[in-house]
């Protein structure tokens, strides 16, 4: 069973890497894969270049032997699709589940992604709680459709009988970190350490980035 965890990791931090390990653990996954996006469909593009992303990355999950950083979508160009990059892992294996994780802030607007029902029938999709958002992704209200109760899953081991399809919800450690909050210190010249590994702390201070671009990412709204 493979993992999927994609996001723009601008930096990589904590809060995705506990995530990805206790989903790691919680499903029985064989491998857990870190994808970066290259231009990120439904938000601003990144800060930091794609192949600085993957770097960090690739740093971080150094310590951890099944996690993968898997660079696809920064070879493809256009808009990184979920749906094309879970179709290409497809293409690799028909029968292996793939899941796919997702926070309870982005199962709300998940309707909206390229290709949603065609995702879930490439993949399962695993839903991690995240602060301030319900595990149905909705605390204005938004419930998803009728088909995230239609494909519920009890348990892993549901999700490890078929290559996709089903929903699981997943509680994992409650981290609020992120990114743009971490951007926001550095851009203050503050410290952003103990937020995420040491060793992305260093690929920051070396290549000189996110220290400037403080009213631009107050401009962000985060
Ligand atoms: P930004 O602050 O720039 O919006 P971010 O920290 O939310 O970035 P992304 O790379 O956009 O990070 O997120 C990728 C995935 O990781 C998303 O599915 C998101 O829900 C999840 N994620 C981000 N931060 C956390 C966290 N602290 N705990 C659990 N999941 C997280």
């Amino acid at each position: 069973v493979i993992g999927v965890f994609g996001g723009t990791f601008d930096p990589v931090h904590h809060g995705h890497l506990r995530t990805a390990l206790e989903v790691t653990e919680s499903l029985g996954l064989d491998e857990m894969r870190l994808v970066p996006c290259s231009v990120p469909p439904h938000r601003g593009r990144p800060r930091a270049p794609g192949a600085l992303r993957l770097g960090m990355l690739e740093a971080a999950v150094a310590p951890e032997p099944r996690f993968r950083v898997d660079g696809r979508e920064l070879q493809r160009p256009g808009p990184s699709y979920m749906y094309d990059t879970l179709a290409s892992m497809r293409s690799e294996s028909a029968t292996v589940p793939l899941c796919l994780v997702i926070g309870s802030d982005a199962l709300r607007g998940f309707e909206s992604w390229h290709r949603w029902e065609e995702i879930l029938d490439l993949a399962h999709l695993v839903v991690v709680h995240r602060p301030g958002w319900e595990l149905d992704g909705s605390p204005a209200g938004a419930t998803p459709g009728t088909w995230a109760r239609d494909r519920r899953a009890r348990d892993a081991a549901e999700l490890r009988a078929s290559p996709g399809g089903r929903l699981l919800t997943c509680q994992v450690t409650q981290l609020d970190i992120s990114a743009s909050t971490i951007r926001g210190l550095l851009a203050q010249g503050r410290s952003p350490r103990y937020l995420l590994p040491e060793a992305v702390l260093a690929i920051i201070r070396d290549a000189g980035i996110y220290a400037t671009g403080a009213a631009e990412e107050a401009a962000r709204g985060r």
